[in-house]
């Protein structure tokens, strides 16, 4: 397979101050694009651009819960660097983790209002641009394999879950609106990744939520980082994707494709 490269794109990835999205935008960047790095985190967003030392990469305070923010840094993108082709919708919390009898309602609006309400913003936006240049554009949700099975026991925030389930269903639903524009839509289901968002959701330092993460996988030897997911926005984003939409592309290491449930078995001698 030919080298995956994005000379010449023009990119927005919302968090991009942190984690995940910092991973992405530094990988993007390499590989030729021009990065918008939308978040709120002001000072970590300007010293991620500052740290990849091109001014192809612009810090834009932009929160995903508010549209006319992100309609106006979509039209910011544009008009500094001349197009959309790519938008990476990943900003993310991860709210309280309780029962469903203590539910905080005003906890799960605010995760639904980022993780959710935020992405279905950054599509409208994003395709409304992409459409009217008439770009081919690629979109890309993260997420999360709790977008497909609920776990226990730390990280089961209601709000999260159903943030997650609810972006596989708007990905669907607006690949299927935008594939007659020849607008690709794909989103990343990530296992556990020690960003922030996990050690923040868990209440454990980076190696404890590393070490969870190896004792519950199903691939071993192996340690799941940001760079991981920024490969596979890497390959949404690029040509070599190009008839690949309405897709979960999971990075879980076969996490999802296998109950562990008999492994607590004690076998007889
Ligand atoms: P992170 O905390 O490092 O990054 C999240 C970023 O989103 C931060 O920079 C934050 O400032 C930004 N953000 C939060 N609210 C925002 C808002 N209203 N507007 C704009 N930006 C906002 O965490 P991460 O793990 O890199 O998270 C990235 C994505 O990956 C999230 O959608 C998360 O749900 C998803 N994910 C993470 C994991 C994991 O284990 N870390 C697993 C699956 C999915």
């Amino acid at each position: 397979m030919s080298e995956q490269r994005l000379d010449g794109k023009v990119a927005i990835v919302t968090g991009g101050a942190s984690g995940i999205g910092a991973a992405t935008v530094k990988l993007f960047a390499e590989k030729g694009a021009y990065v918008v790095i939308a978040d709120i985190q002001d000072e970590l967003g300007k010293e991620v651009a500052t740290s990849i030392g091109t001014d192809k990469v612009t810090y834009r305070h932009c929160d995903v819960r508010d549209e006319k923010q992100v309609e106006e840094t979509v039209a910011f993108t544009v008009q500094k660097y001349g197009g959309l082709d790519i938008m990476f919708s990943n900003a993310g919390v991860a709210g309280s983790n309780r029962n469903i009898l203590d539910l905080d309602l005003e906890d799960f609006d605010n995760t639904l209002a980022v993780n959710l309400r935020g992405y279905a913003v950054c599509i409208k936006h994003a395709a409304r641009v992409m459409v009217a240049r008439k770009t081919r554009g690629s979109i890309i949700c993260t997420a999360s394999i709790e977008g497909s099975v609920a776990v226990t026991g730390g990280f089961d925030d209601k709000g999260y879950i159903s943030s997650k389930s609810g972006v596989l269903g708007l990905v669907r639903a607006t690949c299927g609106d935008l594939g007659e524009y020849g607008i690709r839509v794909n989103s990343i289901s990530p296992y556990l990744v020690a960003t922030p968002l996990a050690t923040k959701a868990l209440n454990l330092d980076v190696s404890q939520v590393e070490e969870l993460g190896v004792a519950a996988a199903i691939l071993k030897g192996i340690v799941l980082k940001p760079i991981n997911i920024a490969q596979a926005a890497l390959f949404l984003a690029s040509e070599q994707s190009a008839y690949v939409s309405g897709h979960d592309l999971v990075v879980d290491g076969g996490y999802l494709a296998v109950n562990q449930t008999f492994k607590f078995i004690q076998k007889p001698n």
